[in-house]
């Protein structure tokens, strides 16, 4: 059955991201298609979601206005795959405060039970590029490239820590959701969405 795969377009790192994971699809030869999506109607529609990286605090307002929050999830919660990058991270979460504000009271998905801190390593400026390593989804290098990336300092016992950078969490998976503070679709590197659109064509089969 063809996959129909989305990437969340409120705001933020969409057409990388539609690019990335069209080459994933066509290089396992999975049938499927790779749209951009926001409104609920769409979303209903999905088998597996990106929420890219750019803004939380717009990404999660606006879906909010929008109605698209809620499906996201109900969806997500009913165990569609969902990779969420950087900001996406930041949806995903429980709890998220800013390095230099604090609480933010933003509007979060509450999915992951994980302590996050926003623009963890600093602010544009301070973005920087760095070998990483994802063993336990067998892909052991990788260039991770963090751009006013969150990180996470603490988890609960459901959230398998997949990456870590200088001590910090940057990586983590709980079933079929995968959240990663660096860019994956910032590389030439397509491996992790590969291995996401695998997670998508399993849990649809
Ligand atoms: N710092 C941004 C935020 O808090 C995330 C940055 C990104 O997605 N590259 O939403």
């Amino acid at each position: 059955m063809s996959l129909n795969v989305g990437i969340l377009s409120i705001q933020g790192d969409v057409q990388e991201n539609l690019l990335s994971t069209r080459d994933a699809l066509n290089e396992l030869g999975i049938d499927g298609k790779v749209t951009d999506v926001k409104t609920p109607e769409e979303i209903s529609q999905l088998d597996g979601l990106i929420i890219p990286g750019g803004e939380s605090t717009t990404i999660g307002q606006l879906s909010l206005v929008n109605g698209s929050m809620k499906v996201l999830k109900e969806k997500i919660e009913n165990g569609m795959p969902v990779l969420g990058i950087c900001a996406g991270m930041i949806m995903l979460s429980k709890t998220a405060n800013d390095r230099v504000v604090g609480k933010t009271d933003q509007p979060l998905l509450g999915i992951l039970d994980i302590k996050l801190e926003r623009n963890s390593f600093g602010r544009q400026p301070e973005s920087f590029e760095s070998n990483i390593s994802m063993t336990s989804i067998d892909i052991p290098k990788f260039n991770g490239v963090f751009i006013r990336a969150p990180s996470i300092s603490d988890v609960g016992s459901d959230i398998e820590v997949i990456s870590k950078f200088n001590e910090r969490i940057v990586a983590v998976k709980k079933g079929n959701v995968i959240a990663t503070a660096f860019h994956p679709e910032l590389t030439t590197d397509i491996s992790l969405h590969k291995y996401f659109v695998n997670l998508v064509n399993t849990s649809k089969n």
